[in-house]
């Protein structure tokens, strides 16, 4: 029998194995392709390294980021596994987690990404959709939402996010040597985040 925590991951692993042809689409407008095959696998190989009796939410995290990186090739090995290492930190030993402390895991990993991609809001990157979705869970937390409403008007939030990455140039990584022309589309790597907080929410 595995943990609700597996089962978690295992609900995104799905979602990203699901929308792999979805993910790879996007890519091949903007970049090499190989966004959605490479999450896939990544996530493959998560759901057979991870433990699925494992309890403690930092060790788990700590898993998952560790094999994203040695496994997941192209720039979202090194920006994933690095978001849920970090993410790792303020769960360390912790069995359950409360949306202050998941608030905590979702601003360390931003500031992961942050300091791996070298990357601001703005760029047409995955930290478009997550800091809005960050930004909405704190202000969710100060008046009291509950879970899953917080998980709703984050995915909401992120959304807007994504769609917004449609109309602003690619400034960092691979999408940035089309310039203008990466106008128009929509990042893969803003896709993904919102998959995964989708996920989330629908697990909750
Ligand atoms: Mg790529």
């Amino acid at each position: 029998m595995s943990t609700r925590l597996y089962q978690c991951i295992e609900a995104i692993g799905n979602k990203i194995i699901e929308n792999k042809d979805f993910l790879t689409d996007l890519d091949r407008e903007i970049g090499d392709a190989d966004h959605g095959v490479n999450m896939a696998r990544g996530f493959s190989e998560v759901l057979t390294a991870l433990p699925q009796d494992e309890t403690d939410i930092g060790a788990a995290l700590k898993k998952v980021g560790m094999t994203l990186l040695s496994k997941v090739g192209g720039a979202s090995g090194p920006l994933y596994g690095t978001a849920y290492m970090k993410a790792a930190g303020p769960a360390a030993g912790k069995t359950e987690i409360d949306l202050t402390v998941a608030c905590e895991m979702l601003k360390e990993a931003i500031a992961g990404i942050q300091m791996r991609g070298k990357a601001v809001k703005g760029e047409k990157t995955m930290l478009d959709a997550l800091i809005p979705a960050y930004e909405t869970m704190v202000s969710c937390i100060e008046s009291g939402d509950d879970a899953k409403t917080t998980l709703e008007k984050m995915c909401e939030t992120a959304s807007m996010g994504v769609e917004y990455t449609k109309t602003i140039q690619a400034t960092k990584g691979r999408a940035s040597y089309l310039g203008e022309r990466s106008i128009g589309h929509q990042d893969p790597g803003a896709t993904s985040s919102l998959i995964t907080l989708e996920a989330i929410r629908d697990f909750l």
